[in-house]
């Protein structure tokens, strides 16, 4: 290969470029009437009765800990195995992040792990948990709703890796990522490497009317104009800022460029599916660790509805394979360095050996190449080097 293959990018068609460049030319650049199209559309695609779109996930993340009100000293459970930024949203709030470990053959939060982390504090210490459907992997999520009602916890679903992912519930019926049926809120990010780009971007989902109104005044300043909400009148300019908000909104040019996009997510999902199945065949008889093989013991289903964000093998001699993939024009990528080993994390008390299953995940883990347009003869090349190796 001539050229560098990395592990995540996004994919740009003329359709998108002349949908962004009609609205550049229109009289809305932002607060027009693209973000609407794009949550509805969104919406629908998910399943789900609101959306919200927003500047980024982080920003939906911040919104949905302050739409729950997580306030100084509040508890809250995430994964080590995620984005930093799953667990930052707590901080911003000044409540207490706690990590439960993962499971170690889907490397999603181990919900076992939780339930013996809130068994071991007094009942009422935990205000929630945000479970991640990490790599693309749906949570069973019908579990976590309840042991969330034993406990009286939100859940927080943070669905940044699996639009278009869903897992079966105990009826057989397909359930969502996001679709807001058994967790509060969700989230996704629209940021390049994820399978919708819009440069940055976020969406919030939720069928809580409740919940919506209140990201929908927290989005924009904590500002309404809603004659219906105001507390006075004093005319057509009148606004008012009712509580502390943010600007967290999402301009018309990127959420065009998400209509446009979402109009290929069905193919783009089926795409990266072929990819991760060609993956599994080439690399189940060698020395990596595929992802999807120790689900298949597990349960046949489970790999049904992954939505494959990410592509994780394991494998022994870690470095040595990412610096000799780099020399091959492959740019693998490590996900995640584990949040609690984080300086800043640390720093609030949390130390290298508090969750052995995600550290020894993080010391052989590997996402290799897996986007849409990732082509057989690029992935060809990868699957080639991978085995030379
Ligand atoms: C990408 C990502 C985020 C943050 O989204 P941004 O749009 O980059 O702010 C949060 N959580 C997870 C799991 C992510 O992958």
């Amino acid at each position: 290969m001539n050229h560098q293959i990395p592990y995540g990018k996004q994919h740009i068609t003329d359709d998108d470029i002349k949908a962004v460049s009609e609205v550049l030319k229109s009289d809305f650049l932002t607060q027009g009437p693209k973000v609407a199209e794009f949550e509805n559309a969104f919406a629908e695609y998910i399943g789900v009765k609101y959306a919200v779109a927003v500047a980024n996930g982080t920003a939906a993340l911040h919104l949905c800990a302050m739409a729950l009100d997580v306030k100084q000293g509040d508890n809250v459970i995430t994964t080590p195995i995620t984005f930093a930024a799953s667990a930052n949203c707590i901080r911003y709030c000044d409540g207490n992040v706690y990590f439960a470990d993962i499971d170690k053959d889907s490397f999603l939060i181990d919900i076992n792990k939780i339930e013996e982390l809130i068994n071991s504090k007094p009942e009422g210490f935990f205000k929630g948990i945000i479970p991640v459907d990490f790599a693309g992997n749906a949570l069973n999520l019908e579990q976590f709703k309840k042991l969330a009602n034993k406990h009286n916890l939100w859940i927080i679903e943070d669905a940044c890796h699996a639009p278009g992912g869903y897992f079966l519930d105990s009826k057989g019926k397909k359930q969502n990522c996001g679709n807001g049926n058994f967790a509060d809120l969700a989230i996704f990010s629209f940021h390049p490497v994820k399978h919708i780009a819009t440069g940055e971007g976020g969406m919030i989902t939720t069928n809580n009317k409740e919940l919506y109104e209140k990201l929908l005044l927290l989005r924009t300043h904590g500002i309404t104009k809603n004659p219906t909400l105001l507390s006075e009148n004093h005319g057509g300019w009148y606004y008012e800022m009712q509580e502390l908000g943010y600007n967290y909104r999402l301009t018309d040019i990127q959420a065009v460029l998400g209509v446009s996009q979402l109009k290929r997510a069905n193919e783009n999902l089926e795409r990266r599916k072929e990819i991760a199945k060609r993956y599994d065949s080439a690399l189940s008889n060698s020395k990596l660790q595929i992802p999807s093989s120790k689900f298949q013991i597990r349960n046949p289903k489970s790999t049904e509805g992954h939505a494959f964000h990410l592509y994780v093998i394991q494998v022994e001699n870690r470095l040595e394979l990412y610096n000799y993939l780099r020399e091959k024009g492959i740019f693998a990528q490590v996900h995640y360095i584990p949040v609690h080993l984080q300086p800043y994390y640390k720093q609030l008390g949390w130390k290298k050996g508090d969750f052995p299953v995600a550290e020894n995940y993080y010391e052989h883990c590997l996402s290799i190449p897996m986007y849409h347009s990732l082509s057989d003869s690029e992935q060809d090349y990868v699957i080639e080097t991978l085995l030379a190796f």
